[in-house]
């Protein structure tokens, strides 16, 4: 046996590299050419892949310090499970964070290279459908700056979300092949690779003591493999975890199983274990159905559960009974929901757990967060799928189920309508099991994720649960990132502010209220109108790059992106663009503000509608653009690919944030939230975190309009779309306009079903009742628009109040009110939240 060389130091005690701009440009040198093997004249992606490896190497010890010190006995942590992280790139937010931002510079000037253009190579890690996987991607940051022992659990999706392009109109998707050039911020460690079951049946007996087991056997297993991504906190030293997990085939794929010959078919079998992690979903707010999904969901719990239990153990951990004060599982709508099924199963079948001891731990362990009101976003999953993938977890629900009921009883004797509305498994018309219902017995917490939202949950949909249990629901009103989405996003906005009222904000966003006080001053405005017309020069860059529209960055930047879906109402922006066109075509210029709107966002493949809706903006913007009588007083444009590396150049070039959905039916919405953040003003609804935006920055610096929730409720049972058209002649001159085939001469009657929609008195999105108020609000924007002063303040206020919604705020709550951790690295070696190295 050797002698460990008294000069190495393993773990606990890695020091950094340095950071110098010598050394990372000797660290290219290393990569590019002997690493890589390639030479100074090669495409600059190996340059990108020299750095982010530079890079990753500097959060390499922090990271494995933050792991090892986390992982004693004892620590409270928290694992937040999502089957969606919206991540967008990393390289630049790392740099920010690491605070390497000259020494970057200085490093690829000699390799005759800009951040910016090297940053530009990333490929977004586009594993998210919109503002639900966006938010776990900013709650990662907010946990890591916050010092919070906090471990993402998602899916190494081989394809993340499509790419949209525009052909003739018309949306195309094509494949997300991210990982094409390989991603090299992530770490592959096979070794925590576990097994996750599918199929076969299940096997009652009794053990020894005489005590009755399940056993589930025969099954088809998948292997998961687990794929780190450092989460880097700002400023601090801390670098937490985001670890996905790709499905493999396990080694031996039954090759005995075929006959002699059947080499290839066995090897095809593997595919179908891989397929599992192969792509996303791109549904956003609606169910999926497809038993892929459902695997997935499984694939996902399983994996995360068994790595935190095996987590929970190598720390030292014997006694069980207090796993729930150690570990807490947020599960990111229903989608992990099976978690709660599949806790139990490892409980009881593999740890041998009796059920009331394993459901104390369950229930004390999850919490939910609601994401929706929209019916058809709620899973429900056909028992008859459960039997055939998940049988041993569907007997657990079965017996959750019954045991609740139990008590649904003891609570309401004799009520069989309350038993069936709350019963996890609905009966009619076909047998499903109900993720929401599931979640909701299983967890000690249920939020929504804005004040409205919460209210409208515990008032409707979870009434029942909430007469059953109080004390379970509370509302946790969603944030953004303020490093990805201000210090990084606008680095113009950044400067100005920090010179303001210094760089405190970056950690703690509360510190922008200093910025009110100066809301009125010149010199502020004459800075913060110059910072946004360089950002607002930038996106018409793009929009030119893009779209071929030329945008004038003097016009009001009217902006709304988001995916696309009816209840967003996109449909209402469009008819107010129809609107503003008749007016120019009738010289009616009174009070005129010229407009550039911009409108992006993805349509699930399958929704018609939504298609539909982006071929009638990309028509109308064609009409508008090429009309000379128009004159550059109104451009329209469809921006394609609409992601998060887009949105880093729209927000901070926008002057008015367009958020209309219907009163009731955007449950929070952050995309508001990054336009508020960088200075736009909003025009809304009162609806999902609008209702707190406007709040935070008084009804004076937003435009309110539309009918409120309750206003929307009472008025659907009447709703008369045409009695709006009979007595507005504006409206009526756009509906007409649209109805003539104006926009698609040369495709009739394309957009039929679309104004059939809009003057259905069934429309659920009553796009119409809102017309004459949206209309009247776009005079109020119009007319503020005019005094440049008036502007400039209301954005800086904007601004300046936009520190609630920062997800550091979110996290603090989430922390205080259901996670309950200590920030872990407070003692020791490493600095606390927010402190500098
Ligand atoms: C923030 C964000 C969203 C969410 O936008 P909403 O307007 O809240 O729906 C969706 N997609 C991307 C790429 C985002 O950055």
């Amino acid at each position: 046996m050797s002698e460990p060389n008294a000069d190495f130091v393993p773990l606990l005690a890695l020091e950094p590299l340095p950071t110098s701009g010598r050394v990372l440009t000797q660290d290219l040198e290393r990569y590019q050419f002997y690493h890589l093997g390639r030479l100074p004249s090669c495409p600059p992606i190996y340059t990108y892949k020299a750095l982010a490896w530079a890079l990753r190497d500097r959060l390499m010890s922090d990271w494995m310090n933050t792991y090892t010190t986390r992982d004693r006995p004892g620590r409270r942590r928290a694992y937040y499970l999502s089957l969606e992280f919206l991540i967008g790139r990393a390289l630049a937010n790392h740099v920010l964070n690491l605070g390497l931002d000259a020494e970057s510079r200085e490093a690829l000037h000699n390799f005759g290279q800009t951040l910016e253009d090297i940053a530009e190579l990333e490929p977004d890690a586009g594993l998210g459908n919109g503002g639900l996987g966006r938010l776990a991607a900013c709650f990662m940051d907010s946990c890591a700056t916050l010092n919070l022992p906090v471990m993402g659990y998602g899916l190494h999706y081989q394809y993340g979300m499509f790419h949209q392009h525009i052909e003739n109109g018309y949306q195309v998707e094509d494949p997300d092949n991210w990982l094409r050039d390989g991603n090299p911020w992530e770490v592959e460690r096979s070794e925590f690779t576990c097994r996750v079951q599918f199929g076969g049946h299940t096997e009652h007996y009794h053990d020894k003591a005489g005590i009755h087991r399940a056993r589930w056997a025969d099954t088809s297993d998948v292997l998961a493999v687990p794929f780190d991504m450092p989460i880097s906190g700002y400023r601090n030293r801390v670098v937490n975890t985001l670890r996905l997990w790709k499905a493999a085939a396990t080694d031996a794929f039954d090759l005995d199983e075929f006959n002699a010959g059947s080499y290839s078919e066995a090897v095809a079998a593997k595919n179908l274990a891989e397929h599992i992690s192969m792509v996303l979903y791109p549904n956003d707010a609606s169910e999926n159905g497809k038993e892929l999904r459902l695997r997935q969901q499984y694939f996902l719990a399983s994996a995360s559960l068994q790595d935190a239990l095996r987590q929970w153990r190598v720390a030292g951990n014997s006694d069980l009974s207090k796993f729930a004060e150690h570990n807490v599982f947020q599960m990111n709508d229903t989608h992990p929901t099976i978690a709660v099924a599949e806790l139990m199963r490892l409980l009881l079948d593999i740890m041998g757990m009796q059920w009331d001891e394993a459901w104390a731990i369950t229930s004390q362990c999850m919490a939910y967060t609601n994401h929706t009101l929209l019916p058809e976003a709620l899973e429900r999953w056909p028992v008859e799928l459960f039997e055939r993938l998940l049988p041993r977890p569907l007997e657990i629900i079965y017996e959750i189920n019954a045991r609740f009921l139990r008590e649904v009883a003891v609570k309401w004797p004799g009520d069989m309508e309350r038993r069936r509305r709350m019963s996890i498994i609905e009966e009619e018309p076909v047998r499903q099991v109900r993720m929401a219902w599931l979640a909701i017995v299983g967890s000690f917490s249920v939020n929504g994720v804005a004040a409205l939202h919460s209210r409208l949950l515990q008032e409707g949909l979870f009434r029942d649960f909430v007469e059953l249990w109080p004390d379970k629901f509370n509302n946790k009103t969603n944030g953004v990132t303020p490093r990805r989405w201000l210090a990084h996003a606008n680095p113009g906005l950044g400067k100005l502010v920090s010179a303001r009222i210094g760089e405190g904000w970056i950690a703690e966003l509360a510190q922008l209220e200093k910025l009110k006080a100066a809301a009125d001053e010149p010199a502020l405005q004459a800075e913060w109108r110059a910072v946004k017309r360089a950002n607002k020069e930038r996106l018409a860059a793009l929009v030119k790059a893009e779209c071929g529209v030329d945008f004038n960055p003097d016009a009001l930047f009217d902006v709304q992106v988001k995916r696309i879906h009816e209840y967003k109402r996109q449909l209402l922006n469009v008819l107010h663009i129809v609107h503003l066109y008749n007016r120019l075509n009738h010289g009616e210029l009174d009070g005129w503000a010229d407009r550039c709107v911009l409108i992006g966002g993805k349509a699930a493949p399958g929704y018609a509608m939504a298609k539909r809706i982006i071929k009638l903006v990309n028509s109308v913007a064609e009409v508008v653009n090429s009309d000379p009588d128009i004159n550059g007083r109104l451009h329209v444009a469809f921006l394609p690919n609409y992601r998060v590396s887009s949105m880093e150049i729209i927000a901070p070039a926008t002057d008015l944030s367009e958020q209309i959905s219907t009163a009731g039916k955007e449950a929070s919405g952050t995309g508001n939230m990054k336009f508020m953040m960088n200075g736009a003003v909003t025009i809304g609804t009162y609806d999902g975190a609008n209702i707190e935006i406007l709040e935070a920055v008084g009804a004076e610096n937003f435009f309110l309009f539309g009918l409120r929730a309750d206003e929307v409720e009472a008025l659907r049972p009447h709703y008369q779309p045409q009695a709006y058209v009979d007595k507005d002649p504006a409206l009526r001159a756009v509906i007409d306009l649209l109805a003539s085939g104006h926009f698609n001469l040369c495709e009739p009657g394309i957009f039929d079903d679309i104004v059939d929609a809009l003057l259905s008195p069934q429309d659920p999105w009553m796009v119409l009742a809102d017309f004459r108020s949206y209309v009247d609000a776009q005079e109020r924007v119009a007319q503020a628009w005019q005094d440049p002063a008036r502007w400039a303040r209301m954005s800086i206020l904007n601004t300046a109040s936009s520190g609630f919604f920062s997800t550091d705020r979110t996290m603090q709550e989430y922390n205080a009110d259901i996670w309950k951790l200590k920030p872990f690295a407070a003692e020791g070696r490493h600095a606390s939240a927010g402190t500098a190295v």
